[in-house]
């Protein structure tokens, strides 16, 4: 089976791993400090807090942002659903802006109506979550030009988006948000098996990620309550969590980051290769914008083939050893958030996207060879 995505993992990986466990330190050593530089030396972001997952970085950002059972966050429906659950940690109440049939990201047209429909109402959002698809940037400054004006907190998913580029600076920067948030789960573009990190340029909102990281408790005299005991010292000043990322990860991390260009690269060849290898089949793909350079974590496709299913084309592919995936179920439709009174009909473009789509195999190991059985495979699984 050709998978959908997969890690890349060298020997210098391996023996970073193994020296770690040799190290006298698993966890809370010098890595992930060491880590977190090298992500906030890449993008530009002056902070970095590295974590077990984007779940996590997620939820965390969330509360540090202030957001709780009074208060909205919106998101896309086309996305995964850690990406609207996170409000629901918090107590919030979650909503969605319908997708951009073109780019399949959260629609700023969409955003700008429902954000004034919501201000008529008194309901306007406290947070607004953009999701880069497949690593493609959203539409950044307007989203950002709309925070301004109606008042709410940006916090960029940016899960598939590690290596992509905005406007000619790397996603990560935070210039158009409050918070960017990778993954490094082992289908995305960098892995430390799991693992996420969130990024701000906001001393306090660092800070609140650190506290919440791991447990609320701090070591920093200055933010105590009374003069410390002694060196044991510490404090709980905030309820956190365990959510920090162990030794081995960050090394894995850290050596992962120095490919992260080259990974992207080697995507972005086989991406333009789809391109041209599909001109011609009845399937639709979405062009990029020069404001925008993919780190391309997917090859979504959109099938135009009215008398072969979605469903029939993707069993095939997977009974011939290609191993498609579909990106994603609108979160809406899942039978949690009917719960929560959504329904069939809310989003859509949202839920035209999901009958169509499709995510062919594209990782940065992937030989060309691959690539044209995947290509001859799909060509003939749309002949009826
Ligand atoms: C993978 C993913 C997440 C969650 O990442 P984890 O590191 O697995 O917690 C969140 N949002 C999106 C868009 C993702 O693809």
């Amino acid at each position: 089976m050709i998978p959908y995505g997969k890690q890349e993992i060298s020997e210098s990986d391996i023996d970073a791993v193994i020296s770690v466990l040799r190290s006298d330190f698993l966890t809370q050593g010098p890595k992930v400090p060491e880590f977190e530089r090298a992500l906030s030396a890449y993008t530009g972001a002056k902070h970095t807090i590295v974590l077990n997952s984007a779940t996590s970085a997620l939820h965390i950002s969330c509360l540090a942002l202030g957001l709780s059972s009074s208060d909205w966050l919106w998101t896309s429906p086309i996305s995964f659903v850690a990406s609207a659950n996170c409000a629901l940690y918090c107590g919030a109440k979650v909503d969605f802006v319908d997708i951009d049939p073109v780019t399949f990201n959260m629609s700023p047209y969409a955003l700008e109506k429902k954000l004034a429909e919501a201000k008529a109402l008194g309901k306007l959002p406290k947070v607004v979550i953009p999701v880069h698809l497949s690593g493609r940037p959203c539409d950044m400054k307007t989203i950002y030009r709309l925070s301004k004006e109606y008042g709410f907190s940006i916090i960029e998913d940016a899960s598939h988006a590690i290596g992509a580029k905005y406007l000619g600076e790397p996603v990560g920067t935070c210039r158009y948000s409050d918070i960017t948030i990778f993954s490094f789960h082992p289908v995305k573009i960098i892995t430390t098996a799991e693992g996420g990190a969130a990024l701000t340029n906001s001393k306090a909102i660092a800070t609140k990620l650190e506290l919440l990281r791991s447990h609320g408790i701090t070591r920093d005299e200055s933010m105590m309550t009374e003069d410390s005991h002694g060196s044991w010292y510490y404090q709980q000043i905030d309820l956190g969590f365990n959510f920090r990322m162990t030794e081995l990860q960050a090394a894995l991390g850290i050596n992962q980051m120095a490919r992260v260009d080259e990974f992207v690269l080697k995507r972005n060849v086989l991406a333009e290769r789809y391109d041209s290898l599909l001109n011609g089949l009845p399937v639709t793909t979405s062009p990029l914008s020069d404001e925008v350079y993919s780190s391309f974590h997917l090859y979504i496709l959109k099938l135009n083939n009215a008398r072969v299913t979605r469903r029939e084309i993707f069993d095939r592919l997977r009974s011939n050893g290609i191993g498609v995936n579909v990106h994603y179920i609108p979160i809406h439709l899942q039978p949690y958030y009917r719960r929560l009174g959504f329904s069939t009909g809310d989003f859509p473009f949202s839920e035209d996207y999901y009958r169509n789509a499709i995510s062919i195999p594209l990782f940065s190991g992937m030989t060309f060879e691959e690539q044209d059985l995947v290509v001859s495979a799909l060509a003939r699984a749309l002949e009826e």
